[in-house]
């Protein structure tokens, strides 16, 4: 006698003697061969698409080849996939439910947010998909006809697009408290929607009551608690984040996830086809806000002296650091340099990131890699030089990140080397502007495409290119700028003869801004449950 477990639309199971399994030679079984969660390839520019298992039996790498040990993120956008057999244009119900009772107080099946159509994603627990249905691939114009292998390769399958969370930002954070550091494993549940038996896995006959799918060592669906940002490149059709303007259609370009119980932040990019890569993982720190403010305290009013951080040797190198030494103190912090400067703590505080990921030591005037990342198609490359400040809020590096990612993928190579954002603390001297890792200066490009600095007046300055490198910044978000008027004939751009300025900057003399480009004014990045 078979167990018949039958899912109903409460999501909850309930069980029931059901018949006897007929018995069906096995090459013409009705059969769900496989259910697994997957994140989207594609190939050949992006006209054949395919799906990579993601479980602990198919572990993903993160940027340096190193196994990552969990599957996905509560938040995160994923794929599940139902192959089957014998199958065609049969509906199949499914439901995803936690193997504990860890992040929920049970293991009832979770509802979870579906794509239903470009603009909305919809609360659904009871999952019911048609075996050759191809809607989950639709792109942002409502269509998945430039997929050319659909038919040949995947009609066997059910495809289902969704996001780990729930639908609303209190219960999601009731999960995410509830989790905290540890995983959760999800396994799902199918069973045909007209209740007849069919077989599952490699059983040997159609049975009545579902099957249950990444229950056992043979592959489990961790998930975690992180912080995401997802970045899309500006010719994404699949980006459905919402649309800002039109004719032409602009959208977002980048969304967050959240999570107020993890200080880990992942960086996804999804580039002109949709491929998904994970570009690093980043620590966040909460440190107080700075002001620079026009009155240094006497001493006794600064609080403590927490730290002291001296760039003597920086200096004496050939670094040219304008700061001789930071003094932090529990009130804010003294930047000593030819005029000293305060940086006075605010009443909130403020995350920021280290965007030094090589950490390469030593001091001097070299170019300081701090990130090179190459893969699948995809090179983020840059470095710092001439300072230390290399903070930034989560928000501007997502955007800084998806700019690099697009400006190599539009095929310019230039190694972006920048001149600071923000000190770890949110001070920035000399600068008013760079506090709370707001604000970031970038060498000019220049012909020679290797990251050393230039002027807009040189020969060698790149004004075409840099023109380009401008506007995908200001694509991503960082909307104002600083530079100065000028005219350059003696370099191989025609376009800067007669007078002229980088787009989205204003002029800006006092203090110079002919050495650097300064970009500001970054638009904040929504959240998921925005
Ligand atoms: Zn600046």
């Amino acid at each position: 006698m078979a167990t018949r477990i039958t899912i109903t639309d409460s999501g909850q199971t309930q069980t029931l003697n059901g018949p006897l399994a007929p018995d069906t030679p096995d090459n013409s079984l009705q059969r769900v061969t496989e259910v697994y969660f997957a994140k989207k390839t594609t190939t050949d520019n992006g006209t054949r698409v395919n799906f990579t298992k993601i479980d602990s039996a198919h572990v993903q790498q993160d940027h340096q080849n190193q196994n990552i040990p969990y599957d996905s993120i509560l938040g995160k956008t994923v794929y599940l996939i139902i192959e089957t057999s014998n199958m065609a244009d049969l509906s199949i119900d499914a439901v995803i439910r936690p193997s504990a009772s860890t992040m929920t107080e049970n293991t009832d099946p979770l509802q979870l947010m579906r794509f239903v159509s470009p603009d909305r994603y919809e609360a659904q627990r009871l999952f019911t998909v048609q075996v050759g249905n191809f809607d989950a691939l639709n792109n942002n114009g409502g269509t998945h006809d430039h997929y050319t292998n659909l038919r040949a390769d995947h009609s066997n399958k059910a495809i289902i697009k969704l996001q780990l969370r729930p639908d609303g930002r209190a219960v999601f954070d009731d999960w995410t408290r509830r989790l905290a550091d540890n995983s959760i494993n999800l396994e799902v549940a199918v069973e045909r929607t007209d209740n007849n038996p069919c077989a599952y896995g490699d059983g040997q006959e159609e049975v009545n009551g579902a099957g249950i799918f990444l229950n056992d060592d043979r592959g489990r669906f961790r998930v975690v608690n992180k912080n995401i940002y997802t970045i899309h490149h500006g010719s994404n059709i699949y980006n459905t984040l919402q649309v800002i303007s039109t004719n032409p259609e602009r959208r977002r370009r980048i969304q967050k996830v959240r999570n107020a119980h993890s200080t880990e932040v992942i960086f996804f990019y999804y580039d002109q086809n949709d491929n998904e890569h994970r570009i690093c993982a980043r620590t966040k720190e909460s440190v107080t806000r700075k002001r620079r403010v026009n009155t240094i305290p006497p001493l006794a009013q600064r609080g403590t002296l927490l730290d002291t951080i001296d760039f003597t040797a920086n200096r004496a190198a050939g670094e040219q650091i304008d700061a001789h030494q930071l003094q932090v103190y529990s009130n804010g912090t003294l930047g000593d340099g030819a005029t000293d400067k305060w940086y006075a703590n605010q009443a909130e505080s403020v995350d920021l990131v280290n965007m030094d990921i090589l950490e390469n030591a030593g001091v001097g005037p070299q170019i300081f890699e701090a990130f090179n990342y190459n893969q699948n198609g995809v090179i983020i490359r840059y470095g710092f030089q001439h300072t230390r400040r290399r903070s930034i809020q989560p928000d501007l590096f997502a955007g800084f990140l998806g700019s690099l990612a697009q400006f190599r993928q539009e095929g310019h190579n230039h190694y972006i080397v920048s001149q600071g954002f923000s000190y770890s603390d949110a001070s920035c001297y000399p600068s008013a502007e760079h506090v709370n890792g707001e604000a970031g200066d970038l060498n000019l490009l220049t012909t020679q495409q290797n990251g050393v600095n230039t002027i807009l007046t040189a020969a060698n300055f790149d004004f075409d290119n840099e023109v380009i490198l401008r506007n995908i910044l200001f694509d991503f978000g960082f909307i104002l700028g600083r530079s100065e008027n000028f005219s350059n004939a003696s370099n191989a751009s025609t376009a800067d003869n007669a007078s002229t300025r980088l787009p989205h900057t204003t002029h800006t003399a006092t203090p110079r801004h002919n050495n650097h480009l300064h970009i500001h004014g970054f638009t904040p990045i929504s959240d998921i449950y925005a």
